[in-house]
């Protein structure tokens, strides 16, 4: 029997402990509510979309979205500048670069800009090498969604191999890392791997981030293998052609309804931890103020 790895319904519900933690947020805060700052550069349909759903989704929680829109002709530094802007600003807690960026802006450098401490979507190298040595560090959203889910349907990935195909900063990198720091044996597959049919064959886990609609053939896969897609594509496809794998399979993650759901609700999630964090930091200060004073600054770049 396959157990179907429910994103959808697990996103629900860590949206609405996101919601009860909001709102807890904002009485202890004299109902300041916290955001999320997005920066979209460019008229990418789909990253339009997809910033679009993470509003919505701080909406659905009770949280506010600041939607910062830059044309696509804004240079390295225009970006650089804005996130300057909301690293500064000490209520916005929580600060997403929609990716991809135009080519000619430097990605790399507007990522690593963000405050360790707003890095939600766990996108900055210093975020990246902090989870990749265990410690405290917001992951990227889609793999720590994944880890979520695999945890919630009580898979322990101890001992297990894993095979991730696909090495991006964003997804398949922090993904090895993460399985590695549950003790997992890993991976991590690419390009230019050879013979991945037999890499894949060997897998307890397979976890498909190629970004080919169907590229991982079903037959590659051993019975009683946990599968993970975390491809979307037009028409509502995954990365892993999932043809003959229910029944077989141990767990699979539909598509849709799977690891997608499970990106917005950690991200969203993540937001509401860095408001947590902040209040915490900001009472910190407080205390330590002489009477009297009613200022304070809000410590943007400690680590979260
Ligand atoms: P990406 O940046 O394009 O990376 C693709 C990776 O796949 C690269 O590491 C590439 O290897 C590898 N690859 C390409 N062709 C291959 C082949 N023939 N054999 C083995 N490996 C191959 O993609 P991404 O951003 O990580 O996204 C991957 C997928 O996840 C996409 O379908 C995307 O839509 C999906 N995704 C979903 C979410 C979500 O929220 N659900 C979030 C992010 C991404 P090289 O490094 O050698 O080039």
């Amino acid at each position: 029997m396959t157990t179907l790895l429910d994103g959808k319904s697990l996103a629900a519900s860590l949206e609405r402990e996101s919601s009860a933690r909001v709102a807890a947020l904002k009485s202890r805060n004299g109902g300041t509510t916290p955001i999320l700052a997005t920066i979209l550069v460019g008229d990418d349909p789909s990253s339009a979309t997809y910033v679009k759903m993470k509003g919505n989704a701080c909406r659905r929680v009770g949280m506010a979205s600041h939607a910062i829109r830059l044309s696509a002709s804004s240079t390295t530094d225009d970006v650089l500048a804005e996130i300057n802007r909301l690293n500064a600003d000490p209520l916005v807690q929580g600060i997403l670069l929609q990716h991809p960026v135009p080519a000619h802006v430097d990605e790399r450098a507007c990522f690593d800009r963000i405050s360790v401490s707003k890095d939600v979507d766990g996108v900055t190298s210093c975020g990246f090498g902090l989870m990749a040595l265990g410690e405290r560090a917001f992951g990227s959203a889609t793999p720590a969604g994944i880890m979520q889910l695999l945890r919630h349907y009580g898979i322990d990935v101890s001992g297990m191999r894993a095979v991730i195909v696909g090495r991006s900063p964003i997804l398949g990198k922090p993904m090895a890392l993460m399985l590695s720091n549950a003790n997992a044996t890993v991976t991590l597959c690419h390009s230019k791997t050879l013979n991945l049919a037999d890499e894949i064959r060997r897998a307890h886990i397979v976890v498909g981030a190629v970004g080919e609609p169907n590229f991982i053939r079903g037959e590659w896969i051993s019975d009683g293998a946990v599968v993970v897609d975390a491809g979307y594509h037009v028409g509502g496809v995954g990365d892993v052609d999932p043809d003959g794998l229910l029944g077989r399979c141990a767990a699979l993650t539909p598509v849709p309804g799977g690891v997608g759901p499970m990106t917005i609700s950690t991200l969203i999630s993540q937001t509401v931890t860095a408001a947590e964090r902040a209040l915490v930091q900001i009472g910190k200060q407080v205390e330590k103020l002489p009477t009297g004073r009613t200022t304070y600054r809000v410590e943007q770049d400690h680590i979260p």
